[in-house]
């Protein structure tokens, strides 16, 4: 059973790639704060591509978990003032 999301363009049904890299193309994020999901070997947040069925479009999202913990961590930060 293959995993589906909307797709935010066109509403039309999404898929994710097999793999987050290939040779050496990856989707990434680097967060601008000291952050859990990254460290000394691992500088980013890598996101895994989606393509649409229906418009073609090719768009690259950060699971869940790793997202939750970046959210946390900008609401933390949001709350010091300090973005
Ligand atoms: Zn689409």
């Amino acid at each position: 059973m293959v995993e589906t999301r909307k797709c935010p363009f066109c509403g039309g049904r999404m898929v994710p790639s097999k793999v987050e890299t290939y040779g050496h193309s990856t989707y990434f994020w680097v967060p601008p704060w000291k952050s859990k999901t990254t460290g000394i070997f691992t500088k980013a947040v890598y996101g895994r591509v989606w393509l649409c069925l229906d418009c073609g479009a090719l768009i690259p999202y950060v699971n869940r978990t790793k997202l939750s913990i970046l959210r946390e961590e900008f609401e933390v930060l949001r709350t010091e003032g300090k973005v």
